[in-house]
């Protein structure tokens, strides 16, 4: 549905975007990050044929963003972070104000309309000034604006910033219920956002393209051997982690044991396994018939933040300088 090839735009004095190349299959929400200044935003405008490449292509349905602009429009609804809305306009006005720029008129506009109010949720507010309204129902509008003449592709720049955390969920089951009948593009710099919505991820760092795979494949490449975090307590508080990391360090397949943290109920640790040799029976038994209590059991996951942060800072050193995915990651 979108494809980008060694798409490149520079400024003045500034390469914004540098050779990135992508594709993204119909129907799929894909998680665009990168720390600030990393070239999203560039990235967007070039999709969205607001701002020529400087060379490279990139299509949208098969359209050429240079050479079929009207087309590529067609296809693409566009939510900046900050919607575009006016606040002395009733949410219907406002819709149908956008509808008519985007060529739909008469009873197909009063359906589009309709349709729009519905999926987003906001039927209820249809008819109330958009000035008035909270920043969760005006962000659904700006939604509802970018899904109007139901395009196939939906880009959506930092739809959660600034709501609260029951307007955030409520957003982001609306994005995933989008997805299927639409192929989304999310940027966002909240790594959770990713985590729970997106199933690819496309990651850029100072204009280059850092990594584009699924989120498991991700979490997965972040992991070297297989990994288990195990937390084991005692009923009396008193554990001995160097007890435990010995016994622990003794069951067959793992090859070694680190304590991880001391938490309110017992101590964790990280088990790594030799590879084909995971034994997790065999570690909850140790456990146990220690005299211990085995309060959790499961795999050691890497969080996408800190395969993120590795990615992006990998990226500054290859080029030489500072890393600043710190920021973007927080
Ligand atoms: P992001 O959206 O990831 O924060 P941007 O695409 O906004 O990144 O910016 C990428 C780089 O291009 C930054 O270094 C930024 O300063 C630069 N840049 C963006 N827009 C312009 C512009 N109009 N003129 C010059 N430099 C720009």
């Amino acid at each position: 549905m979108i494809k980008v090839s060694e798409l490149t735009k520079r400024y003045a004095r500034t390469t914004a975007v540098d050779h990135i190349s992508f594709e993204v299959e119909k129907g799929q929400i894909v998680g665009f990050l990168g720390p600030n200044g990393a070239g999203k935003t560039t990235t967007m405008r070039m999709l969205t044929c607001f701002l020529p490449p400087t060379s490279g292509a990139a299509s949208v349905a098969g359209f050429d963003v240079l050479e079929q602009p009207m087309e590529v429009k067609r296809r693409i609804g566009y939510l900046p972070e900050t919607p575009p809305l006016y606040h002395e306009m009733r949410a219907t006005e406002y819709l149908q104000f956008v509808g008519k720029l985007k060529g739909l008129s008469g009873p197909d506009l009063k359906q589009r309309v309709d349709t729009a109010c519905e999926r987003c949720a906001i039927t209820d507010v249809r008819d109330k000034l958009l000035g008035k309204l909270s920043k969760g129902y005006r962000q659904r509008v700006g939604l509802a604006q970018a899904i109007l003449h139901n395009p196939d592709v939906l880009i959506l720049d930092e739809p959660t910033a600034g709501l609260d955390p029951k307007q955030i969920n409520e957003t982001r089951d609306l994005i995933k219920s989008l997805a299927g009948d639409h192929t989304i593009i999310l940027s966002t710099h909240i790594l959770p956002e990713v985590e729970q919505t997106c199933k690819q991820v496309i990651i850029i760092s100072k204009g280059k393209l850092v990594a584009t795979d699924s989120v498991s494949n991700l979490r997965a490449r972040g992991r070297g051997a297989e990994s288990v975090l195990v937390e084991v307590g005692s009923r009396d508080g008193a554990l001995d982690a160097i007890a435990v990391r010995e016994r622990l360090e003794k069951v067959s397949g793992v090859s070694s044991v680190t304590f991880r943290e001391k938490r309110q109920n017992g101590s964790a640790f990280e088990v790594e396994n030799r590879k084909g040799a995971l034994a997790r029976g065999e570690l909850a038994r140790a456990v146990v018939q220690a005299g211990w209590d085995l309060n959790e059991l499961r795999p050691a996951s890497v969080s996408l933040e800190e395969i993120f942060l590795q990615l992006t800072q990998e990226q500054s050193a290859a080029s030489g300088e500072e890393p600043k995915a710190k920021e973007a990651a927080q």
